[in-house]
Parts: structure tokens; C-alpha cells; sequence
């Protein structure tokens, strides 16, 4: 649906967007992914048209962005970064302008905007100035323009920068609901954002992709392996001393909570069977037992660390 290839973009001297590829598949929601700074934002207004690439391919379906930008606006919902929203406006007569210039035909805006307000939940603030309006109900009006004329494909710069948690909950179950039937790409730092919403991650550092691949899939990290257990009725020295032996097991870490003992077991692959056995064959109480998964935060830190 979306096809990038060795974008590259620069500002001057600078280079912002240094051979990024990557692709959209029909109904993913996928996050870009990145620190501040990263070439997000170059690189979706690149996709959307807003911004020519220094260098490199973009396909949307079958157009490019080089020969076919208006149909490329056509396909595409964009809520930018800052949505230009004007304040003086009332939310109904936004949305209404924003219609005419998509050219939704006369008889077709009034429905339109009353699905779009429908999906954005704004139909209690509808003749209210948009300048009134809190954050949240504004990125709702953006998201709700975005979707005007049941765009194919939505882009989304950052959806939900600046909301405090309950209004970020919201804009994330209305993506998801959008998702259900539309291609989403968006832009977030918001780690559990993107963990909650997305079906897939690209993660790009200073203009480069450093990772791209389903959730589950990063998270698996590259073949380590944690586990951690509880045990009683056993003595940390030992404890400790026993496991490291164990084959694959990199790094015991045990700490001792009244009479139970804690312990982390690091490895770079799969040793549950072993350590399981070395627990049956001791007088060790068994407690807990657990594989522990990178955090996204985890591996983002690795992935974009100077
Ligand atoms: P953020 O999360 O902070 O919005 P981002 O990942 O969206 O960051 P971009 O806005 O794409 O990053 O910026 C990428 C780099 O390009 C940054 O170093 C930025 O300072 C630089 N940059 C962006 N726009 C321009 C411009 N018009 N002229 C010069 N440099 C620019």
C-alpha cells in the first residue's frame, strides 16, 4: 500500500532522512517510531506530499509522488504535526470548509461530516469555536478533518503529543477503530502507544531505520533469554552458583526478600528445561517461574542510543 525506498532528504547540508525504506501492507497500523529529531516528520510530510525527497522512491498504491500528487492527496488523510486549525472557527463550519477543499460534493458534505464526528465522538462540540475547544477535542476536530471523504490510507504525526493520559486513551481506541477498516501510519515517541496500537514498528534514529518488524518479533530481542523465579528454603550462594552453571545461562542475579529469594536468570537462549530440572533435583520451593520479554522501552534505548 505504501512503498518507500532509499528515501533520503536534505536540508541544506543537513541530512535529515538518510535512505529510509520500508513498506505499509493494506489495513496495518503501523508506528514510525523515533526520538525527537529522528526524520519523522520529514519523512510522513515526504509521503504525504507536502515536502519533495532529495532522493528515493515513494509508492503509494500504485502512484507516485513524483508524477501523481493529487491523487495521492486524494487516497490519503493527514493530520499534521500541528493541525492548522483556526481558532475564530466554529468546529461545524472547519469541517465543512475542510470538505469543500477536499471536493466532497455539495450534497455530500452534511453526511459526511456527521460520520466523521460519529467516529471522532465530536458531535456535543460541533458549533462550539474551535479555540474553545481542550487539546484533546482538537485532535479529535484534526483527526476527524483527516478522515474527511473516507480517505484509503491515514497518516498521523504524532495523534497524540501533548494529551494528558485519559485523552490519549481515546485518540488511541479511535485509531484503532479506524484501523479496523483504513491503512494507518503514525508518528509517536509514546512507547506504549505504539505498543497498544500498532501491528507493526519502524523505529528510525538520526534519519536512519534501525528496526522494523512486528512488535512481538522486536521484543524477542536478539535470542536473549530472562526468566525469573522465586524460591524458598534455599541460600543465595548457592543458588546462584548452581544456575550460572547451567548451560546457556549468562548472568545470575539474586536477591533475597525475608525468606524468599529472587532471582534473575540471563541467557542467550532457551535454558527453562535445565533450570527446571536443577530446581526439581534441590530441596527448593518453587514460587514463581516466568519468561520475562524486553521491554519496548529496552530496546528502544539500545536501538537509539548515541
Ligand atoms: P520530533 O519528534 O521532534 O518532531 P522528528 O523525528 O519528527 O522529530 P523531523 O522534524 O523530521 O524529526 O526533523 C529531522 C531533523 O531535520 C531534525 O534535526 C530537524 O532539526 C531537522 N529539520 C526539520 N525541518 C527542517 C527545516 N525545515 N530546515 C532545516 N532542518 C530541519
Amino acid at each position: 500500500m505504501i512503498k518507500v525506498e532509499g528515501l533520503t532528504k536534505y536540508y541544506g547540508d543537513f541530512l535529515a532522512v538518510d535512505g529510509v525504506s520500508f513498506e505499509v501492507n493494506q489495513g496495518e497500523i503501523v508506528g514510525l517510531l523515533g526520538p525527537n529529531g529522528a526524520g519523522k516528520t520529514t519523512t510522513l510530510r515526504i509521503l504525504t506530499g507536502y515536502l519533495l525527497p532529495s532522493a528515493g522512491e515513494v509508492k503509494i498504491k500504485d502512484y507516485d509522488i513524483y508524477n501523481h500528487l493529487m491523487e495521492i492527496k486524494k487516497i490519503i488523510g493527514y493530520l499534521p504535526e500541528q493541525t492548522p486549525l483556526y481558532n475564530d472557527m466554529l468546529v461545524y463550519d472547519y469541517l465543512e470548509f475542510i470538505a469543500k477543499s477536499k471536493e466532497i460534493d455539495k450534497e455530500g458534505i452534511l453526511p459526511e461530516i456527521k460520520r466523521v464526528a460519529e467516529i471522532c465522538q465530536i458531535k456535543n462540540v460541533m458549533h462550539k469555536p474551535i479555540g474553545e475547544l481542550s487539546k484533546g477535542y482538537k485532535q479529535r476536530v484534526g483527526l476527524a478533518a483527516a478522515l474527511l471523504g473516507d480517505p484509503e490510507i491515514l497518516i498521523l504525526d504524532e495523534p497524540t503529543s501533548g494529551l494528558d493520559p485519559n485523552q490519549i486513551i481515546e485518540i488511541r481506541e479511535i485509531i484503532k477503530e479506524i484501523g479496523k477498516e483504513k491503512t494507518v501510519l503514525f508518528s509517536t515517541h509514546i512507547l506504549s502507544e505504539a505498543e497498544a496500537t500498532c501491528d507493526r514498528l519502524v523505529i528510525i534514529h538520526k534519519g536512519k531505520i534501525v528496526a522494523d518488524g512486528k512488535t512481538e518479533d522486536l521484543k524477542k530481542g536478539e535470542g536473549k533469554f530472562t526468566v525469573e523465579i522465586e524460591l524458598e528454603n534455599a541460600e543465595k550462594e548457592s543458588v546462584a552458583r548452581e544456575i550460572e552453571k547451567l548451560e546457556n545461562v549468562e548472568e545470575v542475579k539474586v536477591e533475597e526478600d525475608g525468606k524468599i529469594l529472587k532471582v534473575k536468570v540471563f541467557g542467550n537462549s532457551d535454558f527453562r528445561k535445565d533450570l527446571y530440572s536443577l530446581i526439581k533435583s534441590k530441596d527448593w520451593f518453587l514460587l514463581e517461574f516466568a519468561k520475562k520479554s524486553e521491554t519496548l522501552e529496552e530496546i528502544f534505548r539500545k536501538l537509539t542510543r548515541e
